[in-house]
């Protein structure tokens, strides 16, 4: 019998995992470097798994490659990922 993990634990994120190429990458995995370094200034987006469907990121270099959220979709990311960000929209009218 596996031990169950507690909902709590099951919906945090601490991994944001990216589809490159067709590829699932974690961020500790060492083929990432190789990954984003294959697209970067390329057409190609690497996406956040974070959602269903996946969210378009673009791969910026800051002494090592970096996945990061295009303008205006910090709000398409799931609320647990690294890269959510509420609407301004959304927290402006409350
Ligand atoms: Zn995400």
């Amino acid at each position: 019998m596996r031990r169950e993990r507690g909902p709590e634990e099951s919906s945090r994120m601490d991994t944001q995992r990216l589809s490159i190429r067709g590829r699932i990458l974690e961020p500790d995995d060492p083929a990432l470097q190789e990954a984003l370094a294959a697209v970067y200034e390329t057409p190609e987006r690497p996406r956040c798994l974070c959602v269903p469907g996946g969210v378009e990121m673009y791969v910026a270099f800051h002494c090592s490659y970096l996945a990061k959220r295009m303008p205006d979709t910090g709000s398409q990311h799931h609320p647990a990922c690294p890269s959510f960000e509420p609407s301004p929209q959304q927290s402006g009218l409350g």
